[in-house]
């Protein structure tokens, strides 16, 4: 078992295949010219799979893929194919893009669930947050995945001033699709335009719902990162992640891999154990893993607390998103 010194087990890997993405969300690929990391530093097919075997040994029983956008690596098939084989749920968060063209490859894997991430209804408000226009593809490919009777979780990144207007748009959504949709509080990471003003919290978002609907709270499990709810009578749920407002540090099991093989004990360590280079030279890594999960920090990887006013961006150490697989 891997376990931190507050005793938190952590049985959670979550593995990014690349910091490439065929889309462009502002909030989480910085500004200025960003260079994919090229493929001969990404973990290979077999790196991947040797390593994940690593972690499971440990009692990972949980995988997780993710990027910059899991579905544009090469080999992702062929990826999702061989930790399918492995004793984990495995599941991936995925732009959705690309959904279509792997749908087998997700049903011969058995994987059930999956996290998608669409920050508005609105096929202008998409292009200009992901400087793309896929709106439909992504809102099709959705529906495709519902009705494939695969769980699908819409992961909605809210902004005040931005998107915050549409939190009951989703709601309605859930009336009658059998969606999951997660409201993401704002989060800060490098060049990524966070300022604390554009944070919509948790009690502002259920302020905003419970003046149209009666929410019911659902049961949360201690690993949760979300905090769960539904309307009456709708089909669908909604969860909050409030990372900063209340984050959920207590009860967490996660760590990270980046595309590059870094594994981070935290989504906002500033610090980073390089497990891809020492696995190359032949050395056991397994003492790396332990070391960076005994280094672990009790919230928010020590950089700031939930009084996010006082956040100074400058003084925060950390990758942007794309880079470290959110
Ligand atoms: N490309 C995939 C996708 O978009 O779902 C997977 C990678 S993406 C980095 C994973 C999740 O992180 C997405 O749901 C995205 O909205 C979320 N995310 C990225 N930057 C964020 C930020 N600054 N605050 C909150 N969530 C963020
Ligand atoms: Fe790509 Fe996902 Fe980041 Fe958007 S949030 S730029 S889709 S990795």
């Amino acid at each position: 078992m891997i376990t931190d010194t507050y005793n938190r087990v952590h049985n959670y890997l979550r593995i990014s295949l690349t910091d490439n993405c065929n889309l462009r969300c502002f909030y989480c690929m910085p500004e200025e010219d960003y260079e994919f990391t090229p493929s001969a530093k990404l973990m290979q097919v077999d790196e991947i799979e040797a390593i994940a075997k690593i972690f499971v040994a440990q009692g990972v029983n949980k995988i997780r893929l993710t990027g910059g956008e899991p579905l544009v690596r090469k080999g992702a098939d062929e990826i999702i194919l061989r930790l399918s084989k492995l004793p984990v749920n495995l599941t991936l968060t995925t732009n959705a893009t690309r959904l279509h063209e792997f749908v087998d490859v997700l049903e011969q894997a058995n994987v059930r669930s999956l996290n998608i991430s669409l920050d508005t209804l609105q096929p202008e408000k998409f292009q200009l947050i992901t400087r793309r226009n896929l709106f439909d593809k992504v809102f099709e490919n959705i529906h495709l995945l519902i009705n494939k009777n695969f769980h699908v979780k819409v992961n909605v990144v809210v902004m005040k001033g931005l998107n915050d207007n549409e939190i009951n748009d989703f709601i309605e959504w859930t009336k009658d699709t059998n969606v999951h949709v997660r409201f993401i509080e704002f989060m800060p990471f490098e060049s990524n335009r966070w300022t604390s003003n554009k944070v919509f919290t948790l009690k502002e978002m259920l302020e905003t719902i419970a003046k149209k609907y009666k929410i019911i709270t659902l049961q949360n499990d201690v690993h949760d990162t979300a905090k769960n709810y539904k309307i009456e009578n709708h089909t669908g749920t909604f969860a909050v992640i409030s990372t900063m407002s209340a984050p959920f540090c207590s009860g967490c099991n996660r760590m990270r891999l980046t595309a590059d093989g870094k594994m981070k004990n935290c989504l906002f360590s500033k610090k980073e154990t390089d497990l891809l280079t020492a696995f190359r030279n032949g050395e056991d890594i397994l003492p790396l893993i332990y070391k960076s999960i005994l280094s672990k920090e009790k919230e928010l990887g020590g950089q700031f607390t939930t009084d996010f006013k006082n956040i100074h961006t400058e003084n925060l150490h950390n990758r942007s998103m794309i880079s470290i697989g959110g």
